[in-house]
């Protein structure tokens, strides 16, 4: 058995079938460098000493290898390796899991090149060169597979390397790191779903138990106690796998590099890649690297570090390393690390060359990197860089440093904020006074900022099946693993007992801008029980905790939450608020926003409260009044139905009469808080079932307090069903069908506007007709607008600066665009409708089949979140070009859920659009996004 092993562990170059060529080129493959292959066949690319890559060729070999590719260009100590291209990832999906034929020869030609420049050899029973299989996505993706350390170690090369080191506790620890890993990502014996550790992590437990009778540190373990786990190791992959573990270092090999590839089409890979929105066909690269040890002894360690903090922003070296061990283990959360500060202490040396790499890297790649390295015996090997992921606060911080530090201009200053995570900085925090009387239970690291008050829960699964009932979730666990995924994105917090700042769950908090304490050691998870205890006290799943991402801190129970500085700054004229950093550079960046962008933003407001909001907030108007929302307050409801219910037109007008004050007082209000910014008004939209009683109940008392009988209700409820309400009897049509109450909504507007006015505010009401396909239909509305327009200000003796517009929501009014222009004086894309209508999916039904939709990549994003630009888009295109023909001046906006989008956004802005439109919170959100989105599209000046 022994000897067979042996035979098989001598490198082994499979011979391909029909491929003399190749067979020729192996033979010459040790004399010389490896070739150039031909144009357009290149698979593999090398970096060390000489590279091939650079840090722009992302889309080819992955952010990992692109990066390792730039670190070797600007001389900074990386070991040598070759990266296998994303286009071998395309042709193995494209071609049954198979590779292209040359790629073979092109691995070993990378072999080869590693094995020159380190003088060790894959395989050999004296030197044996151990190499990393990395996989490298264009942007780092968690869910892929996990890195492969010590590959080509097996029972005879461990000897080699054990001899050749004089050190056989390190091949040894090297060696069941190697079946570990191996056995896990490669051959996938991994927890089962009723299992709650790692089934090698309870090997490793028992054995300690067997062996020294407690739960003592892996660094503790002897060279006889690794034997043994490689041993047990081994036969967990029998028992579990049903295989025998690969023994042959290109069996290895060969088997890892499929693994990475096969990782692409995994549940968690796929699971990230639908929420970022990454395209399935980018695919993802392997990275083959020589090994550098970072547990060969105590001056050896392993670490992740960051340049900036990223999780405040502060301009400090901010990291952390374990002595004596590989890299996996900084970031699995297995031993919490120390603070990279300690290594000054500890290895002055290789502290001085990381700090010295630290301001390389900055000068280089102008922007916060995230890097990993090791050390060993002294010596600082740099194992990867990439721009750190960070907070919305770091990132507004690292933003306005690096500009003053005149790194960056500020226009790239604009760019690093990224739009969709600006609405973390409005995101609360715990109220002062709340948090004082709350009690800590546990303090941990401050791994992902904001506050966050939740029912805890242990499991993944089970905080997914609680939030999806409605309930604030606050995830705990020991430590986070790709798999919690699912349960991160439904929690407001997440919790570990153990972990560092680069632990997985402060990765993922980060990225996702969750609140994260991490690494609270005091906090003692018991999954079977299912409570957590702390402070003396236990937590059943259900009970509720808190925690302060900021500060790192745990609490018991329930705390309120208070508004940010930015949000108290500006909405509550909180000066305190005022005066803070993070408050000046927020108003810094959307100044610099106004100066880049081409659209203004506007905002959706149906109340003075929520105008005055958005204005705090920078927009420039109202680009949607939903008068509709107005009947619904009070005892307004009660004449809206009168109004409904009326059999004649007098009965009618003589509800309406009951309405015009109440509208009137609210457009007023609005008027008065957009201190003469423009109000685009819409007149009645929704079908008129929707303001009705639909209870027996609901319609005996509503036929009492307005003296008809019940019956009378009752018959004209049934009269107003209709079975496609969505495209029935509403929005122009109800105006067409009875004037008055489009004669009474213009009054309104124009008695409040002549009201402000006379109060010496400036007033531009914008009056909207909803759901417009015929020209027809706008005018004879714009007829009944413009007569109301005339008799308020005859009777006001005012002059009053109005326009009439349209909504442009159903597809024959973008394709009639220009007919309508004729009348319109604007339009305003109503892209809610124009989704549901372009596409003939109701948005409110959609749940039912849109989620299997995106699964299968049928549409790419949410069309009623993310404009379908291609589609719904053509129908915006084409309304602005047929629009802009036939009335030049014509003014173009968006109202739609889209106008808080930043993908749309950046549609919109393509497209030439004058401004977007959205809820007031999110108008900071589309300010960045229009800014950026114009500092896109103008290029590079
Ligand atoms: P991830 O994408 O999860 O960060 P990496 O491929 O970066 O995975 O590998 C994780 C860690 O494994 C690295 O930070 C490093 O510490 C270690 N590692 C990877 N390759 C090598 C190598 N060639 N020598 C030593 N350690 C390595
Ligand atoms: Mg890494
Ligand atoms: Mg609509």
């Amino acid at each position: 058995m022994a000897k067979k092993l042996a035979k098989k562990a001598v490198p082994k170059v499979a011979p391909k079938p029909k491929a003399k060529a190749e067979n020729a080129r192996k033979t010459s493959r040790k004399a010389s460098e490896p070739r150039a292959p031909k144009p357009g066949s290149r698979y593999v690319y090398l970096f060390g000493r000489k590279t091939d890559g650079n840090g722009s060729m992302k889309p080819l070999l992955g952010g990992k290898g692109a990066n390792l590719a730039e670190m070797c260009r600007i001389g900074l100590p990386v070991p040598p390796g070759f990266t296998i291209s994303t286009e071998v990832c395309t042709y193995y999906y494209a071609n049954k899991r198979t590779y292209p034929q040359a790629l073979r020869g092109q691995m070993e030609a990378g072999i080869a090149s590693i094995e020159q420049q380190t003088g060790k050899t894959f395989g050999d029973l004296k030197n044996p060169l151990l190499v990393s299989v990395r996989s490298g996505a264009r942007d780092s993706m968690p869910g892929m597979m996990d890195t492969i350390l010590n590959l080509g170690l097996n029972d005879q090369t461990v000897e080699a390397l054990s001899a050749k080191t004089g050190n056989p506790r390190f091949a040894w620890d090297c060696y069941r790191r190697f079946v570990q890993m191996y056995g896990d990502v490669v051959l996938g014996v991994q927890k089962r779903p009723d299992e709650d550790h790692e089934p090698f992590e309870m090997v490793i437990e028992k054995l300690k138990h067997d062996r020294h009778h407690q739960d003592v540190e892996d660094t503790k373990l002897s060279v006889d106690d690794l034997k043994e786990l490689v041993v047990r190791f081994k036969a967990l992959i029998k028992e579990r796998a049903g295989k025998q573990f690969p023994s042959s270092p290109w069996d290895q090999l060969m088997g890892a590099v499929g693994a990475v590839f096969g990782s692409w089409m995994n549940d968690r890979a796929i699971v990230y890649r639908r929420k970022y929105n990454i395209p399935t066909e980018w695919g993802t690269a392997v990275n083959v690297q020589a090994m550098v040890y970072g547990n060969t002894g105590d001056e050896s360690g392993s670490g992740v570090a960051f340049t900036r903090n990223p999780a405040n922003g502060v301009k400090e070296f901010y990291g952390e390393f374990l002595i004596n061990a590989q890299g996996e283990d900084v970031v699995a959360g297995v031993r919490t690390p120390e603070p990279v500060a300690e290594l000054k202490k500890q290895m002055p040396k290789a502290y001085a060359e990381l700090e010295r790499i630290r301001q390389t890297l900055e000068k280089h790649f102008k922007d916060v990197q995230d890097f990993e390295f090791t050390i060993e015996d002294g010596v600082v090997y740099m194992l990867q860089t990439r721009n750190g992921k960070r907070t919305a606060m770091a990132a507004l911080k690292f933003s306005m440093d690096m500009y003053k530090e005149k790194l960056i201009d500020w226009k790239t200053a604009v760019m690093r904020n990224p739009a969709d995570q600006l609405e973390q900085l409005l995101a609360p925090v715990f109220d002062a006074a709340e948090v004082n009387k709350a009690k800590v239970i546990a303090t941990g690291l401050p791994a992902g900022p904001g506050a966050a008050s939740g029912q805890i829960y242990l499991n993944a699964d089970r905080a997914v099946v609680a939030a999806d009932k409605g309930e604030k979730v606050l995830l705990v666990r020991v430590e986070t693993s790709p798999e919690d995924l699912r349960g991160m994105i439904a929690a407001e917090g997440i919790l570990t007992a153990r972990g560092g700042v680069s632990s997985h769950a402060a990765l993922v908090a980060r990225q996702m801008g969750k609140v994260c304490v991490c690494g609270a050691a005091a906090v003692e998870v018991d999954y079977n029980a299912r409570t957590v205890r702390a402070d003396g006290r236990t937590f059943k799943e259900g009970d509720w905790m808190s925690i302060d991402g900021t500060a790192g801190k745990v609490y018991a129970g329930q705390v309120k939450t208070a508004p940010s500085e930015i949000v108290a700054g500006l909405i509550n004229g909180d000066e305190a608020a005022k005066k803070t950093e993070k408050f000046k550079h927020f108003q810094q960046l959307m100044k610099w926003c106004s100066d880049a962008s081409r659209m203004s933003v506007r905002t959706n407001a149906d109340t003075p409260e929520q105008t005055e909001n958005a204005v705090a907030f920078g927009a420039v108007g109202i680009g949607l009044t939903r008068t509709e929302h107005m009947f619904f307050e009070g005892d307004r409801i009660d004449a809206m139905r009168e109004m409904i219910l009326a059999e004649t037109e007098q009965a009618r007008k003589a509800a309406l009469a009951k309405l015009l004050p109440y509208q009137r007082e609210d457009f007023a209000g609005i008027f008065r808080a957009l201190k003469g910014y423009p109000a685009t008004i819409r007149f009645l939209d929704p079908p008129l079932h929707e303001f009705l009683p639909h209870t027996e109940e609901q319609q005996k008392e509503l036929a009492r307090k307005i003296g008809v009988p019940a019956a009378r209700i009752h018959t004209r409820v049934s009269q107003l069903h209709e079975f496609n309400p969505m495209l029935g009897f509403r929005g122009c049509r109800l105006g067409i069908g009875y004037p008055e109450i489009s004669a009474m909504q213009a009054r309104a507007v124009f008695e409040a506007a002549a009201q402000v006015q006379k109060e010496g505010i400036k007033v531009r009401p914008e009056i909207m007709i909803p759901l417009v396909g015929f020209k027809k239909e706008l005018d004879l509305q714009i007829e009944v607008v413009h007569q109301a327009a005339r008799d308020v200000q005859a009777e006001q003796k005012v002059k009053l600066n109005y326009m009439v517009g349209t909504m442009i929501e159903i597809p024959r009014g973008a394709l009639t665009a220009d007919e309508i222009a004729e009348s319109a004086e604007f339009f305003s894309f109503g892209t809610n409708d124009l989704t549901q209508t372009g596409l003939g999916m109701s948005r409110d039904d959609s749940g039912s089949f849109l989620p299997q939709y995106q699964e299968l990549e049928i549409v790419k994003k949410n069309p009623f979140a993310t404009i379908d630009a291609t589609g719904v888009g053509q129908l915006v295109d084409i309304a602005v070009k047929k629009g802009r023909a036939a009335r030049p001046n014509l003014k173009l906006g968006i109202c739609g859920e889209h106008g808080g989008d930043p993908a749309s956004i950046h549609f919109f802005e393509k497209v030439g659009l004058d401004y977007v439109s959205c809820s007031p919170y999110r108008v900071p959100v589309a300010r960045l996004a229009a800014a950026q989105a114009a500092l896109q599209t103008k290029g590079g000046d």
